[in-house]
């Protein structure tokens, strides 16, 4: 295990060091990006690793496997949801859910708004969009996403902070970056309508090999994995 986990504080660093030279590139705020640890798949003893070198923001994209290593960290572990969410499974989140990334369709923002409801807990959340119209890949169409957020404003339990894509597999840097210009320009056009329980100020987008050109197109948050703790089993 400490052999494994060995590498992780030094490639944190040079994460956080090439996320500062994008900002700088970009002549961004570096207060406006985050990053996210995706620990999926990783052991908790990964995840203490990155805590311990200072990384307080993971994200899962299962719900069972986030509830079985939360617990065993800190309590000041900020936890993302990337993945997939069943209806099903909304039950078993809580408040320690810092943000749901993937809000991608009706039925899940009806159960989450049941739920907050149920709870007194205000969900936020973002919108999975799926950019690259990959019939492979989940998220809305863009051009539904302006009905969507008409449905959340009808929806006091549910907040949506912004939007989120995930790039499609196998195309060039050029082609991931105009997706991710895409859904800057998206966000860009509905920010200027105004919905109740919206708030469009966060993109989702980048990965591994992408995030700093994410960072260049507009990111607030990049969701890097393998980078940080390698390759998944
Ligand atoms: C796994 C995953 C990531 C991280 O991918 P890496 O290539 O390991 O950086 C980011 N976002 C989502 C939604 C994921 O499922």
């Amino acid at each position: 295990m400490m052999l494994a986990n060995a590498g992780i504080e030094q490639r944190l660093v040079e994460i956080r060091q090439r996320i500062k030279q994008a900002v700088e590139r970009s002549k961004r705020d570096p207060s406006t990006i985050r990053l996210l640890a995706v620990s999926k798949t990783q052991p908790v003893s990964g995840i203490e690793a990155a805590y311990q070198a200072g990384q307080r923001a993971f994200a899962e994209n299962r719900v069972q496997e986030w509830r079985e290593k939360a617990p065993g960290l800190p309590k000041n572990c900020q936890w993302h949801l990337v993945g997939r969410l069943q209806t099903n499974k909304v039950k078993y989140l809580d408040q320690t859910i810092a943000m749901i990334h993937s809000l991608d369709r009706f039925s899940l923002l009806k159960t989450l708004n049941e739920q907050g409801e149920r709870r007194g807990t205000i969900w936020t959340t973002l919108v999975q969009v799926n950019i690259a119209r990959d019939p492979a890949k989940a998220g809305l169409m863009p051009e539904e996403v302006p009905d969507f957020l008409t449905s959340v404003g009808e929806c006091p339990y549910v907040q949506v902070q912004g939007l989120m894509t995930i790039g499609a597999m196998g195309v060039s840097l050029k082609e991931t970056q105009g997706f991710f210009r895409q859904l800057r320009g998206l966000r860009d056009t509905l920010q200027s309508r105004k919905w109740p329980g919206v708030d469009l100020r966060e993109l989702s987008m980048g990965m591994s090999q992408d995030f700093e050109l994410a960072i260049e197109e507009g990111a607030t948050l990049v969701r890097v994995g393998r980078q940080i703790f390698g390759e998944r089993g």
